[in-house]
């Protein structure tokens, strides 16, 4: 399958800006107080084809911090530096049903293993990233995201200073994880690498293009580099329909019949296999943590363009 003409997914595109541009339900995150301060109306679409197609509508240039979005491109490297059954066996692939910072998940799993796109799964991917210490993990995970994007990623100094200094949970629950051996790097060595992937800067058409590399079996589609095998994008890709949206990932499925990710920052991918990827960014969030413009961005679209897996067309 394609996309439909261009000129029909520019016009979709451009309607979904101004349809849900107005929407002021939800609002940002503030657990994490640099993010509190970033405007709420800040609000972009871009869609990345897997031939290299790109439509941008809005503020898709505006830096913001990859947060909870970085987990589904960690795990696909620690896939490709470990195989998927290793990662399977040491990360899990089943959804929890709770908030992404649950401590109680951990509790009622089996071994401290819940998945990859939570996170006590994904610090507990972070410390699988292949390097002597700390700093080798971090250029490993660091590099690899930015293959990804197609261009180096930096950190947001002031946004991983704001989180350290309110990262009390997130050492708990890596510290939790090491009672069950389910972590397998020093627990607080590995929330700070974790920490500082989820404050590297992307825009929405950063986002769109590494959402695109996963639709495109690991290749980017602008630079032509093969990050990851084609095989590894398939276990991805289903362990973001299982959890990818937390514990509203049924609703998700159910709106949208695709793999998505969300990110406290308001940032969201969605991948349509072969076909490209979608990055939405507007800050305010619902309940759950995720964007309340970008999910109802990705559901317009996923109908009109036609994207849903489920659909039998
Ligand atoms: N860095 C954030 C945290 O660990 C990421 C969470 C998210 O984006 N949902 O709390």
């Amino acid at each position: 399958g394609h996309l439909p003409a261009p000129e029909q997914v520019r016009a979709l595109v451009d309607e979904a800006h101004t349809r849900f541009g107005p929407c002021a339900e939800g609002r940002n995150a503030d657990y994490i107080p640099a993010l509190a301060a970033v405007p709420s109306h800040l609000f972009g679409i871009c869609l990345a084809g897997t031939s290299g197609q790109m439509y941008a509508v809005g503020d898709t240039d505006h830096a913001f911090t990859i947060q909870s979005i970085s987990k589904p491109f960690v795990f696909a490297l620690i896939c490709q530096s470990i195989g998927e059954d290793a990662a399977r066996r040491k990360l899990g692939v089943n959804s929890t049903g709770l908030p992404f910072n649950s401590v109680i998940a951990v509790e009622r799993s089996t071994g401290g293993v819940t998945n990859p796109m939570v996170n006590a799964g994904a610090i507990a991917t972070s410390s699988l990233a292949p390097g002597a210490g700390a700093e080798d993990k971090w250029r490993f995970i660091r590099d690899g995201l930015s293959r990804f994007a197609g261009r180096a990623l930096e950190i947001d100094a002031a946004v991983y200073a704001s989180e350290m200094s309110a990262n009390q949970r997130n050492a708990g629950i890596a510290k939790l994880l090491s009672a069950y051996d389910s972590i397998y790097f020093d627990p607080l060595e590995a929330t700070d690498i974790y920490t500082r992937q989820c404050s590297l800067r992307v825009t929405a058409r950063d986002l769109a293009v590494m959402a695109a590399t996963l639709a495109n079996g690991g290749v980017n589609p602008l630079t032509r580099e093969s990050v990851i095998d084609p095989i590894h994008c398939q276990h991805v890709l289903a362990v973001m329909v299982t959890a990818g949206l937390y514990e509203n990932s049924g609703d998700w499925l159910y709106d949208t019949g695709l793999p998505g990710k969300s990110g406290v920052s308001g940032g969201m991918i969605v991948v349509a296999p072969g076909k490209g990827g979608l990055a939405t960014f507007a800050p305010p969030l619902d309940a759950a943590g995720n964007s309340v413009k970008g999910q109802l961005t990705a559901r317009f679209l996923s109908e009109r363009l036609g994207l849903n897996l489920f659909a039998s067309r």
